[in-house]
C-alpha cells in the first residue's frame, strides 16, 4: 500500500548542518515527544494545515536537486516531529531515489522498535538527539519515558552499527548540567558510540508547562 505523510516543511540547499554534501531537509508532522523547548513547533500544531506527500510526490518534487546530491555525496535528511514514525513512508521513498542518494534522519527514537529494524537498511546516517540518559531528567523534559529510546540504542549497538550514528548531547537550560551530559556520553560510550556533537539548547521557544 502506498504510504502517505503530512509534511511540515521541505528545505533545499542545506551545507555542512547533518553530514556532507547539499541536502534537503524533509520535516514530517507529528512526534511522541512533549519536550519543554520545543525546536520544531509546527510538528505538534493541528494535521489538517499540511500538506500530505506520497513518496512518489515527494520524490518528484525533490528531484530538482538530483545533480547538487550526486555531485556533493548529498541527499536527503528527514526531520520532524519524529520522522522515524513514517518508515513505511521512507523505504518506499527509497525504493524510488535507489541507492545514490544519502538518506540521513534526525530521530529521538522514542518510537517502537520495528519502525527501527525497517529503516536501517535503508537510512545512511542516524542524528539521534538523546536529550538525557538520565530517565529522571528525560522525563521531566520531554514528558515520556526513554524506555523505547534506551531499546533502540541498544539495538542498534547489537547490529554493531554504531558508526553510522551522531548522538546529539544537549546541554538543556534548567534541565541538565555539563555533568549530566558527560554522564549521558559516558553511558553512550560503553555501549560502542564514538560520535558527539555537545551544545547548548538556546531558549528560543518559550518553555510549556
Ligand atoms: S523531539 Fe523535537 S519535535 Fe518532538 S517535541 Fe521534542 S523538540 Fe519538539
Amino acid at each position: 500500500m502506498t504510504a502517505q505523510a503530512p509534511i511540515i516543511g521541505i528545505v533545499r540547499h542545506r551545507l555542512t548542518t547533518d553530514g556532507d554534501g547539499v541536502t534537503t531537509l524533509v520535516a514530517f508532522h507529528t512526534c511522541t515527544l512533549r519536550c519543554k523547548f520545543c525546536l520544531n513547533p509546527q510538528s505538534l500544531e493541528k494535521l489538517e494545515d499540511f500538506p500530505i506527500y506520497t513518496p512518489q510526490q515527494l520524490y518528484d518534487e525533490v528531484a530538482i536537486d538530483n545533480i547538487y546530491f550526486l555531485a556533493t555525496g548529498g541527499g536527503i535528511t528527514f526531520g520532524g516531529g519524529e520522522p522515524c514514525l513514517r518508515s513505511d513512508f521512507i523505504t518506499q521513498f527509497r525504493d524510488l531515489c535507489g541507492d545514490q542518494w544519502n538518506l540521513s534522519i534526525e530521530t529521538a527514537l522514542n518510537v517502537p522498535q520495528h519502525h527501527i529494524e525497517r529503516l536501517l537498511p535503508v537510512i545512511n546516517r542516524w542524528i539521534i538527539d538523546i536529550k538525557d540518559m538520565n530517565p529522571l531528567i528525560y522525563e521531566h523534559y520531554t514528558q515520556k519515558n526513554n524506555n523505547l529510546t534506551m531499546n533502540n540504542l541498544q539495538f542498534i549497538a547489537k547490529q554493531g552499527l554504531q558508526e553510522r550514528a551522531m548522538l546529539r548531547i544537549p546541554l538543556i537550560p534548567g534541565h541538565n548540567t555539563a555533568d549530566d551530559c558527560n554522564r549521558s556520553q559516558a553511558a553512550l560510550q560503553a555501549m560502542g558510540f564514538t560520535q558527539f556533537d555537545r551544545f547548548t539548547y538556546r531558549q528560543v521557544n518559550k518553555e510549556t508547562s
